[in-house]
């Protein structure tokens, strides 16, 4: 077992506890997700064998190639652009998508799915980058509801990506703008996720009412190529 590994997933866990009760609420309300893109197989089994149950892949390609060797108990998180034509590939994998941001992508999962419903977060394009990908605040509502009437999903909140510039007030602007925009969803499901923080800034995310964050660098290191 990769002793570093450990420690860097326990001063994680340490920091986000921290953060959660500055928020004032328990490490149990915060949800780490393992970004693992770009690492082998063997990255996710070891996570997992570690007690991470939740990891988070970006790309159908690796997801397809990852998956099928993964052993134990955890639940893999879709969480970058899913093309439609790749939709029939990863669904036998996935138990989140956190990237539902279009209509055609939500028919294409319905025509495809079958079995007990796939959790369901729609991403906002909080920030106005223009690469980035989510609906716009404007489309949040409208798509949350395709996603609640939809039998093969379950709507379970929603997901952001902070900025990539702006520093601290502009990324807390837009975790701000997703917890907004989840009060007016608020009516669609009992319970919703904000997942919304990575590694630069799920401490922001966090105190602005993240429930899930998502960490790739912090945990892993650079990117593998
Ligand atoms: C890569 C990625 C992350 C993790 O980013 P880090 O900065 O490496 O922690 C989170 N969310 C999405 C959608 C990603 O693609």
């Amino acid at each position: 077992m990769d002793e570093q590994l450990k420690e860097r997933l326990e001063s994680i866990r340490d920091r986000i506890e921290i953060a959660a009760q500055r928020s004032g609420r328990t490490k149990d309300a915060v949800k780490l997700i393992a970004v693992t893109k770009t690492y082998p197989a063997s990255a996710l089994q070891e996570l997992i064998d570690l007690g991470v149950r939740d990891i988070g892949e970006n790309r159908a390609d690796e997801i397809m190639s990852k998956a099928p060797e993964l052993k134990g108990d955890y639940e893999l998180h879709m969480i970058g652009h899913l093309q439609t034509n790749k939709v029939a590939r990863v669904l036998p994998y996935v138990k989140w998508i956190q990237s539902i941001d279009r209509q055609r992508l939500i028919s294409r999962i319905e025509f495809l799915h079958r079995g007990s419903p796939i959790n369901a977060l729609v991403e906002v394009n909080t920030s106005g980058e223009e690469s980035k990908t989510g609906c716009t605040p404007q489309e949040c509502r409208q798509i949350c509801e395709l996603v609640a009437k939809s039998s093969a999903l379950r709507f379970c909140g929603l997901m952001t990506i902070g900025p990539l510039e702006g520093g601290e007030k502009k990324t807390r602007e837009a975790f701000m703008m997703l917890r907004e925009l989840a009060q007016d969803v608020k009516d669609l499901s009992p319970h919703l996720e904000l997942s919304m923080g990575m590694s630069g800034d799920f401490e922001w995310a966090i105190e602005e009412g993240a429930t899930m964050v998502r960490i790739g660098t912090l945990l892993l290191g650079g990117r593998h190529k």
